[in-house]
């Protein structure tokens, strides 16, 4: 086959774009943001959980992640082409990170092998409205202005050993956020269930307006 000058071109163009527009063809709707609580993580799904740097975790919900979602309540996952984590990007707030974003199962691995796994699995597919240090600035962002412990702890839900109903927890974060967030239980082996992960939604800006909004979706994982 013969290709004149400017038709080749034009053919590698088009591949481009359609290279392109399969990576990164589907639309990212809106981000689930999820929280764990560690207990509940290090108490059932692993064993050997540890903080980096072998402190124990905050008593607090830290991040799990912030996944681009589809119609259909799945997400995004590891997007093409490939963009690399850069532990350079992240200057500044390492500590946050690993205040709000611990790696649980780390005990020898330093926290950023979470947060690499984070950004390959989901950052990647965000990265047409948000590179790297965005992603994850935002994401600690959202962390902030959820104040997901300080409103279940003002409805009088303390992590105290006590045993709080699903109805209750919901209506806590219904009348704090004005929307019920999306709560996955994990049952122990006593057969207790207990309170793992809480899922929220937050608007895919391409202006960087990012803020809550109530899921279009329930994610699949529920
Ligand atoms: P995902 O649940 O997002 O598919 O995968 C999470 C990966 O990160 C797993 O390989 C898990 O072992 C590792 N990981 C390290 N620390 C944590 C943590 O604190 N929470 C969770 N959910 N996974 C962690």
């Amino acid at each position: 086959m013969e290709f004149k000058g400017s038709n080749l071109i034009k053919l590698l163009l088009l591949t481009q774009c359609l290279i392109v527009l399969c990576a990164y063809g589907e639309d990212v709707h809106f981000f689930y943001f999820v929280q764990q609580w560690p207990g509940s993580y290090c108490g059932t799904v692993v064993r050997n959980c540890r903080h980096p740097k072998n402190k124990k975790p905050a008593i607090d919900f830290g991040i799990h992640g912030l996944w681009p979602g589809k119609k259909d309540g799945s997400t995004l996952r590891y997007c093409k082409p490939k963009i690399d984590f850069s532990a350079s990007q992240l200057a500044g707030i390492t500590s946050k990170l690993e205040r709000d974003w611990p790696a649980l199962t780390c005990p020898t691995k330093e926290g950023s092998f979470f947060w690499k796994q984070q950004w390959d699995k989901h950052g990647v597919c965000s990265n047409s409205i948000l590179n790297q240090r965005a992603y994850f600035e935002l994401t600690l962002d959202l962390k902030e202005g959820t104040n997901l412990k300080r409103n279940l702890s003002n409805a009088g839900i303390n992590p105290d050993g006590k045993t709080y109903t699903l109805d209750k927890i919901k209506d806590a974060l219904q009348k704090a956020y004005g929307f019920t967030p999306f709560i996955e239980c994990y049952t122990n082996n006593t057969g207790h269930s207990l309170l793992f992960q809480v899922y929220k939604c937050v608007n895919a800006a391409a202006d960087s307006n990012f803020h809550f909004i109530e899921c279009p979706v329930r994610p699949k994982v529920v």
